[in-house]
């Protein structure tokens, strides 16, 4: 999972780029970079960690001097780990210098690489998005006919923003996996995974860009802007609503606030025979779908988690083990909100389990009389391709259990998912058309073709 920011024609741009960033954090705390064109001309500068500690603190802003800039958080699997895999890329080609930023996960990367490496490319990454890199330089034409005849080559999910000396680039696949949006802030264009890291810059949205759409903006001017594939359906991931966004972003004329809400209203009707005492979110993300909850069936919402903000992801590298001493450590109970309580428990979604068996745990210790466990979208059954790093299906609990026998393994008195159904009215509550999401993870209905041999230790997620 990525966050990408660009902007163009401002000679604030690393300082907006970087706020942008810090906005767009939740999206990957692992590394960070910025890329600047300005009088020392294109420059890239990336640090493992989180964006405040690195710019200001570890790279001067001083350095970062320029008028266009384009930004990159990540977050990916523990083996991929690393620097070199960290972005922006900025290369040197027959095209000049060119910077990308990459959020998502080409599916047919492989294939690519290997008929790369035949031709005698050499690749110093383990991501995917290293190919576009070489797509580019191969290419012949302008700009925009060299990124055009690039990514029309490549399949699955790529939001992509480029920089090329003082053009900025923005890119979405034809499927609109991951999001990507326009904005502006005075005479400057601003591109970004979500409204609320160009909002908070000062900025306003203007709309999303279009599933197959390449723009290009230069001088404070939107110089073209077109659809360089067309699909059938729109595929924006569901999983952007239940989890990943902002609850401040907009996406389909409503806040991811707003659609969570709706997730809890819905989750109270489908549980309208089940009585508690109090409704309590698993911070943070189960928190507005409580809201909801509450205010369909009249049931008290409380607080009843303290969270420990010191504990970021990358506290402790992932393993099964460690993930249940990280979920100890972030929430604890409340004693005097939860002990002798019947509680309706609300959280996103349930992946391994391990996390909510702890929590689940640390409620039936803290003296919880009865928890009914309620998730604001349906069972997580397949993996994700598409820049989700989602874990192989052998280890998501959903795929290899009933849902009594998960229900049995958390220790919970019942245990409620959002119907599929209701998970999309939800997210797209003012949209006539609903067949718009891929919902592969739901229902292991994948919108493209997925190779064999995909890893998910190979994205660019
Ligand atoms: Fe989103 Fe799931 Fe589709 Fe991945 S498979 S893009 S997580 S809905």
């Amino acid at each position: 999972m990525c966050g990408i920011i660009g902007i163009e024609n401002n000679k604030n741009a690393s300082t907006l780029v970087s706020a942008g960033l810090v906005t767009l954090q939740h999206r990957g705390e692992e590394s960070a970079g910025i890329t600047i064109n300005g009088k020392y001309g294109m420059q890239t500068f990336k640090a493992m960690g989180l964006v405040s500690r690195i710019f200001g603190e570890e790279i001067s802003y001083d350095k970062l001097v320029g008028s266009s800039a384009i930004g990159h958080v990540r977050y990916t699997t523990s083996s991929n780990s690393s620097l070199i895999n960290a972005q922006p890329f900025q290369i040197n080609c027959i095209h000049g210098n060119i910077a990308i930023a990459h959020n998502g996960n080409i599916t047919n990367f492989l294939k690519i690489k290997e008929s790369l490496l035949k031709k005698g490319a050499i690749f110093s990454h383990t991501s995917d998005t290293e190919i576009l890199l070489h797509l580019i330089a191969m290419s012949k034409g302008c700009i925009q006919t060299v990124i055009e005849n690039s990514v029309r080559k490549l399949q699955g999910a790529f939001s992509l923003v480029i920089l090329k000396d003082e053009t900025l680039i923005g890119v979405r696949d034809e499927n609109g996996f991951r999001p990507l949006v326009l904005g502006k802030v005075k005479d400057s264009y601003i591109l970004a995974s979500e409204s609320s890291a160009i909002e908070v810059i000062g900025g306003k949205y203007i709309r999303d860009i279009c599933p197959g759409e390449i723009i290009i903006i230069k001088n404070g001017k939107i110089q073209n802007s077109f659809i360089y594939k067309k699909n059938k359906k729109q595929n924006t991931c569901i999983f952007e609503q239940v989890y990943f966004s902002r609850a401040d972003s907009l996406v389909f004329e409503q806040t991811i606030k707003a659609a969570r809400v709706k997730m809890g209203e819905y989750l109270a009707e489908q549980m309208k025979n089940i009585k508690a005492d109090i409704v309590m979110p698993v911070p943070d993300t189960g928190y507005f779908a409580a809201l909801g909850f509450s205010r369909a069936s009249g049931i008290i919402f409380e607080n009843g988690f303290i969270r420990n903000h010191y504990v970021g992801r990358s506290f402790i590298k992932p393993s099964q083990n460690l993930r249940a001493l990280v979920a100890e450590l972030k929430l604890r109970p409340i004693s005097d909100v939860v002990t002798g309580k019947e509680i309706i428990l609300i959280d996103d979604s349930i992946v391994r389990g391990t996390t909510s068996k702890v929590l689940i745990n640390s409620l039936r210790k803290t003296g919880a009389k009865k928890i009914h466990f309620a998730l604001s979208c349906p069972p997580i059954i397949s993996s994700c391709y598409y820049g989700i790093d989602t874990p192989k299906k052998e280890n998501l609990i959903a795929a290899n259990n009933t849902i009594e026998n998960i229900k049995k393994h958390l220790n919970v008195d019942s245990l409620t998912f959002l119907s599929l159904q209701n998970l999309v009215n939800s997210c797209c509550a003012n949209s006539i058309n609903k067949n718009i999401f891929c919902t592969a993870c739901l229902t292991g209905k994948y919108p493209t073709k997925i190779s064999n041999n995909l890893s998910h230790e190979s994205g660019s997620i």
